[in-house]
């Protein structure tokens, strides 16, 4: 197994010692599986679903249950350090990128990615009196790297 998550380290990292910071503040407890569950998030930007984060928590922390992830995923969306991530009908996912980002999700692959935001992206015309508190990117389409699988598989036709 290549994975190699969280606590192989026996010294608090910076991280670490934020996480048990932000999480005191708003009154939760720092635990072992809420740090296991964000050095998961951290060790693969990939927008992993709850039950992604649950299996790649397995491995490290076998005894890890699917409620305690789903509880830990809760805790760090409220203290503010991941954000869900709710694309179409899909299941949601969780992003550690607290900066204003937003995502590109790739109908072929199923991958999700952060883009950055032009500045001045964000502009929409907001009606007098609205006061926007949160907006959202979300794009689809095909990724650059499904994109070069298609144009592979057409000049292969070509050749033939
Ligand atoms: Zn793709
Ligand atoms: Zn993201």
């Amino acid at each position: 197994m290549s994975y190699c998550g969280g606590v192989r380290r026996k010294t608090q990292t910076s991280w670490e010692r934020a996480l048990a910071q932000t999480l005191t503040k708003i009154g939760l407890r720092f635990t072992s599986q809420r740090q296991m569950v964000y050095s998961v998030l951290l060790d693969v930007r990939d927008h992993p679903t709850a039950e992604t984060v649950f299996l790649r928590s397995k491995q490290a922390m076998p005894e890890i249950s699917m409620a305690t992830v789903y509880n830990s995923l809760d805790a760090l969306v409220k203290c503010g350090l991941i954000a869900q991530v709710n694309l179409h009908r899909a299941a949601t996912r969780f992003c550690p990128n607290m900066q204003e980002h937003g995502h590109f999700y790739c109908d072929d692959c199923g991958r999700v990615y952060d883009i950055s935001l032009a500045p001045g992206a964000g502009m929409v015309d907001i009606p007098t009196g609205f006061e926007p508190r949160h907006f959202e990117v979300s794009i689809s389409g095909r990724c650059l790297e499904c994109g070069r699988g298609e144009s592979r598989a057409h000049s292969s036709e070509r050749s033939r």
